[in-house]
């Protein structure tokens, strides 16, 4: 569904009779467009000679659930007031701005006021802005002569790294300074950022004198170098499975080329939470395996066998758990098939159990992979969010960015080719054969690519696909998921699951969406999340009176159903400095300094736990009383607590005490494509649809119906991994 509203047909059907009076606008329908928050927004204005008849806005790339809403309410509002001068919808100013802004200059079309711009002029110096960017405020210095903008400088940011750079540093502020000009192409996949520089530049401008209408002329489009490429591999999707795919597949000697949608690599991989699972002995010893812990294992080996190939499993977990409790080994108990058991059962045991077996098979072999790319990671291992059991191994650097730094590392070294801002469109078919892929650049310019070997899909899950949300979400499980914030990377649309489709592709478990519970309210980012621990050990969630409502350790899908239903949907992580140690030194998941999100007033703060309190408007009493319940489970090393949570090893007692509020967002698609452990797609009768290949969330059936917290790298690496060698090495 496209966000838009059109509010003619209402407004021509209100029956008011307006004094006659003197014509203001030459009737008639008048486009503009302006900056939103995720990237354009155009609107449509329908004038009378008196009055403002109707309105329509699109702008598709504004946040679901936030920037949406401004879109269905502002044109009503701006028909009835006959001005664009209207109230901002609440969490949505910059969609409200930009709508007001279109729709005013709109309406300077229709009364004759718009000018035509003259040549820029401006008080010559140093100017300095400051805009709102995705994670926090962009200051840019622009330095003006009389007739030009000579040079723009970024002096802080906190945008995410992989995403930012050529927003903000490279690409963008070099073409507005080659194209004297702010209607230049905003980055693909950095709109936000974008956006931030363009109007920090702007700010500066007007303070340097300069009517800005002068540096609204775009530049004149060129064609494109080349509209035809050739490779052995095509890959559709540069995030963790296509580059991954790419750097096996030319390990094995093939040439490839990554056709990328956005103006950079990495997709949600990038922002990511960093995290990832894998059985790892010698890590693991370091960790005593608890009661609570053994209570999981057994009874998740005690339990009804449901298939034949569960009961092996289970039997042969049961026989590793005993030999380990056998040898005297006190410490964590775990191996590829415990792995595999646990996550097939967490994913409600829908998952087809070969390719679950596959990913956690390999998990420790790609994460040797990875560290020999250049990958590190902390030396103690961790239980990260949602992941159920202390196998994650947490990134160095924040969020995916140590993931993409190492799987693009040498990149260019290898066979390989990425072609950024370029959108594959269709798979071509020949014989029932899949041979390239047709594909349009951001100027709408068709460009086609031909595979000599096979074509990979890595195009992601569909969470930023409005459309295809509504269509799939029928597992009773979710309220209306459009309604709902997002955190994924604006590409993800699920175009590689709907091309795959259209050459007769089978589908599965569609309807399986995960929801987030940590991110923030209002945008749906996981900006200020995990500020300390990526793991479930350190924090504690309360609801807006003060009350845990659920076992923090546990599923994605339980917490975010407990969190929406709490008042607002809202919840806060609770830390303290018995986790955040160092707070000068603290990063939130994307990289933020936590001194930042304190400032910005994302944390709250309190020396004691009654300052906390007393900002938040918690009562004490009770929120000491359910910290002291906890502290005490971890003193008796308790099994489990009335919230379910079985985790009980760091207790929370001494200040600065943290709070953190978040909400649930639309985070991943379980569903997609099926393959089989070869990553070779198939058809609706399960043949082989020879030359396709697809890895990574395009991809259904390993993670059921909930993908546990630090699979989805393991996934998308280990599966782009096969694809990568399958596709340099299948004949199709
Ligand atoms: P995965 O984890 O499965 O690798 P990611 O979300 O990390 O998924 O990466 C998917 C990548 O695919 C993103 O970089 C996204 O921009 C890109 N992408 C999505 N659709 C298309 C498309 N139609 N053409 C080219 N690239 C696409």
């Amino acid at each position: 569904m496209k966000k838009t509203l059109s509010m003619v047909l209402a407004a021509a059907m209100l029956s008011v009779t307006a004094a006659a009076s003197a014509a203001v606008y030459t009737p008639g329908t008048y486009e503009a467009e302006a900056k939103g928050f995720g990237g354009q927004v155009q609107v449509e204005v329908t004038v009378d000679e008196e009055k403002i008849v109707g309105v329509s806005v699109v702008g598709d790339d504004e946040t679901q659930g936030v920037g949406s809403l401004a879109i269905e309410q502002l044109p009503a509002a701006i028909v009835e007031a006959n001005s664009a001068e209207v109230e901002a919808v609440s969490g949505a100013t910059i969609t409200s701005t930009a709508i007001q802004e279109a729709v005013a200059s709109a309406l300077a079309q229709a009364d004759g006021t718009a000018v035509q711009a003259g040549p820029a002029a401006f008080v010559p110096g140093t100017y300095t802005a400051t805009a709102q960017g995705h994670n926090g405020a962009v200051t840019v210095e622009t330095t003006f002569a009389e007739d030009r903008i000579e040079s723009i400088q970024v002096v802080s940011h906190f945008e995410s790294e992989g995403v930012c750079e050529k927003a903000l540093f490279t690409e963008l502020p070099e073409s507005i300074i080659a194209n004297q000009s702010l209607a230049v192409d905003t980055i693909a996949g950095a709109t936000v950022s974008s956006n931030a520089l363009i109007a920090a530049v702007k700010d500066a401008a007007q303070q340097a004198g300069c009517d800005t209408a002068s540096l609204m002329t775009a530049p004149e489009k060129t064609p494109p170098e080349t509209t035809e490429y050739t490779a052995d591999v095509i890959i559709v999707g540069a995030g963790g499975a296509g580059l991954s795919a790419a750097v096996s597949a030319t390990d094995e000697g093939a040439s490839v080329i990554l056709i990328e949608k956005e103006g950079y690599v990495g997709g949600n991989t990038l922002v990511s939470g960093g995290i990832f699972n894998a059985p790892d002995e010698e890590m693991q010893k370091e960790v005593e395996m608890t009661a609570g812990v053994q209570a999981l294992v057994e009874a998740a080996i005690s339990e009804e066998p449901v298939s034949e190939a569960h009961e092996e499993l289970m039997e042969k977990v049961r026989a590793q758990y005993e030999a380990h409790l056998a040898a005297g080994k006190t410490y964590l108990f775990d191996s590829v098939e415990w792995y595999t058991l646990q996550t097939w059962n967490a994913g409600d045991k829908v998952a087809d159990l070969d390719l679950v077996y596959t990913m956690c098979a390999n998990s420790y072999d790609t994460l040797t992979w990875l560290r020999n790319l250049g990958w590190t990671y902390y030396s103690d291992i961790r239980q990260g969010a949602g992941s159920l059991y202390q196998r994650t191994h947490s990134s160095v650097d924040h969020a995916g960015v140590g993931f993409i730094n190492a799987l693009t590392s040498g990149l260019e070294d290898r066979d390989a080719q990425i072609v950024y801002s370029t959108t594959a469109t269709e798979l071509i078919m020949e014989n029932g054969v899949c041979v390239g892929v047709l594909a349009e650049d951001r100027d709408g310019n068709q460009i086609t690519f031909h595979a000599n070997k096979n074509v990979i899909l890595a195009t992601g899950g569909f969470a930023r696909n409005a459309e295809m949300l509504s269509q799939y979400n029928t597992s009773g499980k979710w309220p209306d998921l459009t309604k709902i914030t997002g955190t994924n990377m604006p590409g993800i649309t699920g175009d590689g699951i709907r091309m795959a489709e259209a050459v007769g592709a089978a589908l599965r478990d569609m309807d399986q969406i995960q929801l987030l519970q940590t991110t923030q309210p209002g945008t749906g980012n996981c900006v200020y999340a995990y500020v300390a621990p990526k793991e479930a050990a350190g924090y504690l969630f309360f609801n807006s009176e003060g009350k845990r409502f659920i076992g923090e350790d546990g599923r994605r899908d339980d917490i975010s159903l407990a969190a929406l239903a709490q008042t607002d949907a809202l919840f806060y992580m609770l830390e303290s400095a018995d986790v955040i140690t160092d707070p000068e030194n603290t990063y939130d998941l994307l990289g933020v300094p936590m001194t930042e999100c304190i400032s910005a007033g994302a944390i709250i703060v309190g020396d004691t736990l009654e300052e906390l309190c007393e900002k938040i408007g918690w009562d004490y009493a009770t929120v000491k009383a359910e910290i002291d319940a906890y502290n005490a489970n971890v003193d008796e090393n308790a099994l489990t607590d009335e919230y379910g949570r079985a985790l009980f090893t760091t207790k929370l007692e001494n200040g600065p005490w943290y709070a953190i509020p978040r909400t649930p967002s639309v985070h991943h698609t379980m569903g997609g494509v099926v393959i089989n452990t070869k990553t070779q797609v198939l058809d609706t009768e399960g043949n082989v649809i020879a030359g396709l290949l697809a890895a990574g969330e395009v991809t259904g059936g390993i993670h059921g119906g909930n993908r546990i917290g630090g699979n989805a790298l393991v996934d998308c690496i280990t599966y782009g991994r096969i694809a990568g060698t399958q596709a340099a090495t299948l004949e199709r």
